[in-house]
């Protein structure tokens, strides 16, 4: 992989969230910046169309082997039934997916993280910043540990995502023997539910039963659950790329940070401050975590080294304090 640097355009700065405040006193050389809590913001979080559709694109890439689900379901092997579904091309298309869209993540959220740097920087002292005019804007962003980092985390995900469908699989199985629905019958389910979570899986089916007990026309059940699995899909998707953003988001900034102290603009010292969103949608384990702060390179004292805390999750973190010490 190609490796290249970033220019960082002076303009590219993100106003909020970094208002610097109060300086401390001199002989310390810290500076400390005010870090609000995010509102939940729609576009912090907002998923490429591009990136969306590939992903359920991958999912429609699992294949159900169905003379051999049948024939192992009618002769009561549900174990052998549940195996005979394929991720190879799926686990495939996910993985270079989910990669390109980390590692663009991460250099996007390097370059702001860079461009907030440099600005706290000019704010801190004039003076200083002519003096590291020169080298202040000079960030690897696609580097070696970012390749790897989109490499390993897609690599996991994959893993992840396929287990989770297994799980929905061996869920559809035996709730199809438990009804008596004939092996046709889970062949055609089956195909509903690969790449659904187990839980939105139970939905569909259920969705799709009390349609059929309405004894509607086949042709509008098709058309009705058809439309409710896209639905699925599409939120299970976004949930996916969202978490990868922000935990991409994590992996940029901690990059941009790592290089500025290797360049001396900052000193290792420099605190991280972690920003919760403190909304109502917001669980115990992200509010618990709102201002705590860490050094660079060092874990939160829950052991994370930054955001993202789950699947879903919706925090990022800041630098809140420089160390200027030289
Ligand atoms: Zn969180």
């Amino acid at each position: 992989m190609s490796s290249k640097s970033s220019g960082i355009p002076a303009k590219d700065m993100d106003e909020q969230a970094h208002n610097l405040i109060k300086p401390a006193p001199k002989p310390f050389l810290v500076w400390k910046q005010e870090i609000k809590p995010r509102p939940a913001s729609r576009d912090r979080s907002s998923v490429p169309q591009a990136t969306l559709d590939r992903l359920i694109e991958s999912f429609g890439l699992i294949r159900v082997n169905e003379k051999r689900l049948r024939e192992s379901y009618e002769r009561g092997d549900l174990f052998g039934a549940a195996e005979a579904v394929e991720f190879g091309l799926a686990e495939e298309s996910l993985w270079h997916a989910l990669q390109a869209m980390i590692l663009l993540q991460v250099e996007e959220a390097g370059r702001k993280a860079a461009a907030d740097l440099r600005r706290l920087l000019r704010n801190r002292s004039e003076k200083r910043i002519t003096k590291q005019e020169g080298v202040a804007g000079e960030f690897n962003l696609i580097n070696e540990s970012s390749v790897e980092y989109a490499r390993q985390r897609s690599a996991s995900l994959v893993t992840r995502i396929t287990a989770d469908t297994q799980a929905t699989i061996r869920d559809l199985v035996g709730r199809s023997f438990r009804e008596g629905r004939t092996g046709e019958q889970l062949a055609r389910d089956i195909r509903e539910v690969v790449g659904l979570l187990p839980r939105q899986a139970t939905a569909l089916v259920n969705f799709q039963r009390k349609l059929e007990q309405e004894d509607r026309a086949p042709a509008k059940i098709a058309d009705l659950t058809e439309a409710y699995r896209r639905r699925l899909l599409l939120q299970r998707g976004r949930m996916i790329a969202r978490t990868e953003i922000i935990g991409s988001s994590t992996q940029g900034q901690q990059e941009v940070w790592g290089q500025a102290v290797e360049q001396n603009l900052i000193g290792p010292k420099t605190q991280r401050v972690w920003i919760d969103t403190s909304d109502d949608r917001e669980c115990p384990l992200c509010a618990a975590m709102h201002g705590k702060t860490a050094t660079l390179g060092q874990p939160y004292d829950n052991g994370i080294m930054g955001p993202t805390l789950h699947p879903g999750c919706r925090c990022t973190e800041g630098i809140s304090e420089i160390d200027t010490a030289e």
